[in-house]
């Protein structure tokens, strides 16, 4: 499997890109309602297809399949017994490697047998068993259906999993000499500072409320508690994340930008943003309450 550990490899680096804030690769080969990205772990899927090919040998009607499993009746002839643990003596020796990859997966049967719960089954039980949550949180069910714009997804994502490349992520890997926030001096600029306390994220809040209405971004809206079942608050706050974190990146990389312009530019394109996902999500029922409340901010 040394090809499958190259390619892992090629894509593990790939997914990541150099950017030593994101979280380890394993971590993002979790499902995505388990929290991860769902990238591809490799030797999972490498079983999975195996899986699926003993599967067929054991139970299709192509005639290859029952070519094979005519093999096995006369092997077994003799046996007295076939073992319900993988046995090597109960196969015979073209099946073996297929029929002993079925069983480490638990011999999936019917609708149990497909690529996707194989593979899930492979990353759960063998080869992310250290990753995986021990405590499952609907946090991560809740994000993927809100159907959100890729970029707010991914920077809300990144939010949640305190892998935003703040100081708090980042502060021992390069030429940044302290925690503190570039905004509040007298912070570190940690994820729930970001969010809850951090002066630029004020500043926004505050033309955005100014123009369009107070209490927006109210404690409660930005409280993560209340995301599970409050969708709008949850949207509010990923776009939130997202249109602060793009203005801090931009501020940081580009002498050019001054800060003012974005921060007044906020309300605009809250209100342009808060029209697609009316206009893009619109035949989605379960976001229909949302979209409603949304629609309050286009008027
Ligand atoms: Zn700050």
């Amino acid at each position: 499997m040394s090809q499958a550990d190259d390619i892992q490899r090629i894509l593990n680096n790939w997914s990541r890109n150099g950017q030593i804030s994101l979280p380890a690769a394993e971590t993002i080969q979790l499902p995505k309602k388990e929290g991860g990205w769902n990238l591809v772990n490799v030797k999972s899927a490498l079983l999975a297809r195996k899986t699926m090919v003993a599967h067929k040998l054991l139970f299709s009607d192509q005639p290859w399949a029952r070519h094979k499993r005519q093999l096995i009746s006369k092997h077994q002839k003799n046996l007295l017994k076939i073992q319900k643990n993988y046995k090597k003596k109960d196969w015979p020796s073209p099946a073996r490697d297929h029929v002993k990859t079925w069983f480490l997966a638990r011999r999936p049967q019917k609708e149990q047998a497909n690529t996707s719960n194989i593979t899930t089954y492979f990353k759960k039980n063998t080869y992310l068993r250290k990753k995986w949550p021990t405590e499952p949180d609907d946090i991560w069910q809740k994000l993927c259906c809100l159907d959100l714009p890729p970029q707010i997804h991914v920077n809300a994502w990144r939010w949640l999993r305190g892998a935003l490349p703040l100081k708090e992520r980042v502060y021992w890997s390069s030429s940044i000499d302290s925690l503190l926030c570039r905004w509040c001096p007298s912070s570190p600029q940690m994820h729930h500072h970001f969010l809850h306390e951090c002066i630029l994220t004020k500043k926004i809040i505050k033309e955005i409320e100014n123009k369009m209405g107070p209490r927006i971004f109210e404690d409660a809206v930005l409280d993560r508690n209340n995301w599970y079942d409050n969708k709008m608050s949850f949207w509010l706050s990923s776009w939130l994340i997202n249109y602060t974190w793009n203005s801090a990146a931009r501020i940081n990389l580009d002498a050019s930008v001054r800060e003012e312009s974005l921060v007044l530019a906020a309300p605009h394109v809250f209100k342009l943003d808060v029209l697609a996902y009316y206009n893009t999500s619109m035949y989605k029922n379960h976001l229909k309450k949302v979209k409603e409340g949304l629609r309050a901010f286009l008027r």
